[in-house]
């Protein structure tokens, strides 16, 4: 499985994932270990305080089960290498991204890969999770066809994130990701999960793929990947 970011909710989904003996897990994120967002980023510690978060993630999961081999892709994902990351073959993407741009990128690369997304975010103290399976249901462009206006970006937003938030939608990723490894249960798939922490509600939205979508659609417009510009005029809240 390619977890994408080592982030909030690439933290909790690593751990269990590496604890459930998935094999190989590829983890891509550039940043490194800050201790301004370990209460969230849990695969970390305040030993690698400064370390590349792959490095650490790869510690940390390496040591609670040897027989995983993780590979770490210490760079951002961008339309230069996305190619090259996802040609090494992955039977899943868990999608813990904490900017639109790469959202956008791991869901075209993956519709023109064939490749199943589980997708998770958090804002506030809101999360979200949905499964895309191309070609066989909706993928985020029928939800959403196209990123917010950078000034209104939910990554951009100032303020802080419940900890405990992105490891609850983190797990729910590593649960969808395993159930599609695994071939059982009912996925996310054409449904959107809303889980309100402040309110303790989870609601969910069913979605359709839509004909018209741009880039699964019956006329794709995008058959390219799209580098948009992220642009944060405040602290930027990462996953
Ligand atoms: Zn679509």
């Amino acid at each position: 499985m390619l977890l994408i970011g080592a982030g909030g909710l690439g933290s909790p989904a690593s751990l269990y994932l590496a604890a459930a003996g998935v094999g190989t897990l590829g983890i891509v994120d550039a940043d490194v270990v800050d201790d301004s967002n370990l209460q969230r980023q849990i695969v970390h510690s305040t030993k690698r305080l400064g370390e590349p978060k792959v490095q650490s993630a790869k510690e940390t999961l390496e040591a609670l089960n040897p027989d995983v081999e993780v590979k770490a892709y210490e760079e951002r994902l961008t339309s230069e290498n996305v190619e090259r990351i996802l040609g090494d073959g992955w039977d899943v993407i868990v999608d813990g991204a904490d900017n639109f741009p790469t959202r956008y990128l791991v869901n075209d690369a993956s519709v023109w890969h064939g490749m199943r997304v589980v997708h998770g975010s958090i804002y506030r103290f809101e999360g979200r999770v949905t499964v895309c399976k191309p070609g066989d249901g909706p993928c985020y462009r029928c939800l959403f066809a196209t990123p917010p206006p950078p000034e209104l970006a939910p990554s951009c937003a100032e303020g802080g994130v419940l900890g405990v938030l992105p490891g609850i939608i983190g797990s729910l990723q590593a649960s969808e990701a395993l159930k599609l490894l695994l071939g059982i249960g009912d996925t996310l798939q054409g449904r959107l999960l809303l889980f309100d922490a402040l309110a303790t509600t989870v609601d969910e939205v069913l979605v359709k793929r839509d004909p018209s979508c741009p880039v699964c659609g019956e006329s794709p417009t995008i058959t390219e990947y799209v580098d948009y510009v992220e642009f944060c005029a405040g602290p930027r809240v990462t996953s």
